[in-house]
This record gives structure tokens, sequence and C-alpha cells, in this order.
């Protein structure tokens, strides 16, 4: 028990937060984008999974413990 708990304490200290941008995905660290590409002379949309701007891919982000405060 001793162990789990020292996973808990763990957690809440953890600097890193979820990702709001990528954290629903199915996918954490990629976002659901639109890409076209000519079928036929037309262009069809179609869906790209793109590496998150916010995170940069990690599925999760430093948290702002300052802006928290504010
Ligand atoms: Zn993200």
């Amino acid at each position: 028990m001793g162990k789990v708990k020292a996973l808990y304490m763990d957690a809440q200290e953890n600097p890193f937060i979820a990702c709001p941008e990528c954290k629903d995905t199915d996918r954490h660290g990629q976002v659901p984008s639109e890409e076209f590409k000519w079928v036929c002379g037309i262009q069809e949309p179609f869906e790209v999974w793109v590496e998150c701007e916010n995170c940069k891919g990690l599925g999760e982000i430093e948290r702002d413990w300052e802006d928290e405060d504010a």
C-alpha cells in the first residue's frame, strides 16, 4: 500500500498536465486535421492526424503554476 501512496503523491506533484488540445482524442499528442487532395479534378477533404502544436506531440504540457496562482 505504501508504494501506491507514493505513486499517488508523485502524480500530485507532476508538473505536467494533459494537453487540453489533444487529451480528448484517441491519440495523445496528435490532433485531427483536414487536408485536401485532388481527386478527378475536385478537391476531396480527408482527415489526417497531425502533431499537436500545443504540446509538440507529447500529449502533455508543463503546468503553468504562476498562472494558477493569479
Ligand atoms: Zn497536445
